[in-house]
């Protein structure tokens, strides 16, 4: 059964990890291997069921497989979660275990922060481990990464700009932003710095106050962010908001955010490509985070992840033409261009040689 999966799904490894002293009770997941080792997050979660926390990282790590394909990285998709409370049950030996399952994959998984995990108990992973990103500055490591995701968000947005309106100035055009938080509050401040008109929303009403008051946004509703009417809708806060309720309602041409998953379904991709509105795939413009994490692996440099969150403006634009090539959605040109990288780069590689797995340079372990 469990291989009839993964046989569908186009999974290399499922690592069961248990350690009843620690508590532990993960799943680690290698999707795809081809373009170098597999990296993404550990998640934390009161899954329901064994059943449930695994149809999660076995989605969660192909969606990382196309992610870093499209991004241009040398690594392939994994992903990992704990069964557990994050309110109750994390603890210094839970992390520990996990960080040695983690260390006996001898780098063929990178593990890194994701909901429910914070750089405090990455700490303990990397106690245990090397093969960490997103651990804390004071390490080597390369901190907060939204501050990367939301200049990244710009870069895409600039090339979904320029391939509908034939140019990439952003303070010609006004903004429906959803959602405040890191990545969306740095993103806003960003888009008033070139004049644009800015209308955001989010739950917190302490932090519109400090878009309108800081950067001088304008507040919307909760639900009137859908009517705005804006040339660009900009989800930053959850995923699935591009629905059957909502896009009958929005008048932006084009979407462009750094939230995961905006998509509720692909039905949805296809009938915004239908109706002319440019869809900018949520994978390849929030992918400044994961850029930013990656250049851990050969020595961290900030100028270095600035530099290469350009490289989402050309991913965004390749989308764009391949769509345009093979009349497809934007969100199939993605995946399309993350299988064809797959693809080309695995028939030139050549035999591993010796010991190949990721080096960590200019990091410090311990305490
Ligand atoms: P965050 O939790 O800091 O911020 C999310 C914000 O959205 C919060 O301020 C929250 O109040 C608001 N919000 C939630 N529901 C809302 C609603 N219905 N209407 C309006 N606002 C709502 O998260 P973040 O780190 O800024 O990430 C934002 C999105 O970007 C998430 O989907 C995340 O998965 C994605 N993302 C983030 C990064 C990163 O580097 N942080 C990288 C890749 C993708």
């Amino acid at each position: 059964m469990l291989f009839e999966t993964l046989a569908t799904t186009g999974h290399e490894q499922v690592v069961f990890c248990h350690s009843k002293d620690a508590g532990l009770k993960a799943i680690i997941a290698i999707h795809n291997s081809v373009l170098g080792p597999a990296l993404g997050g550990l998640r934390m979660w009161p899954y329901k069921s064994e059943q449930e926390a695994l149809n999660d990282v076995l989605r969660l790590s192909r969606g990382m497989t196309y992610k870093n394909a499209v991004a241009g990285l040398n690594l392939g998709g994994g992903k990992a979660v704990i069964i557990g409370d994050p309110s109750k049950d994390k603890s210094e030996a839970l992390f520990r275990a996990f960080g040695r399952f983690v260390n006996s994959l001898n780098g063929r998984y990178i593990t890194a922060e994701d909901v429910g995990i914070d750089v405090n108990d990455m700490e303990y992973v990397f106690r245990e481990t090397e093969f960490v990103t997103g651990v804390h500055q004071v390490h080597g490591g390369s901190g907060d990464p939204s501050p990367f995701t939301a200049f990244g968000t710009l870069q895409g947005l600039m090339a979904a700009l320029n391939h509908k309106y034939g140019n990439e100035d952003v303070g010609k055009h006004s903004f429906a932003v959803q959602g405040l938080g890191h990545v969306g509050m740095e993103f806003v401040k960003l888009l008033r710095e070139q004049g644009a008109k800015v209308f955001v929303t989010d739950i917190h009403k302490e932090r519109v106050q400090c878009a309108v008051d800081e950067h001088g946004c304008t507040a919307v509703g909760l639900d009137e962010i859908y009517d705005v009417d804006a040339d660009v809708y900009s989800p930053c806060a959850l995923g699935g908001t591009l629905n059957e309720k909502t896009i009958d309602r929005i008048k932006a041409k084009i979407i462009c955010g750094a939230a995961n998953n905006q998509l509720a379904t692909d039905e949805i991709g296809d009938e915004l490509a239908r109706r002319g509105v440019l869809y900018a795939p949520d994978y390849a413009v929030n992918a400044g985070g994961v850029m930013n994490v990656s250049l851990e692996i050969d020595g961290y440099n900030r100028e270095r992840a600035m530099r290469m969150m350009r490289t989402i403006y050309y991913n965004l634009s390749r989308i764009f033409q391949i769509a345009d090539r093979d009349h497809i959605p934007t969100y199939k040109a993605a995946d399309r261009m993350a299988e064809e990288r797959i693809a080309t780069i695995g028939r030139i590689k050549l035999p591993m040689m010796g010991n190949s797995g990721p080096r960590f340079l200019g990091r410090m372990r311990g305490q």
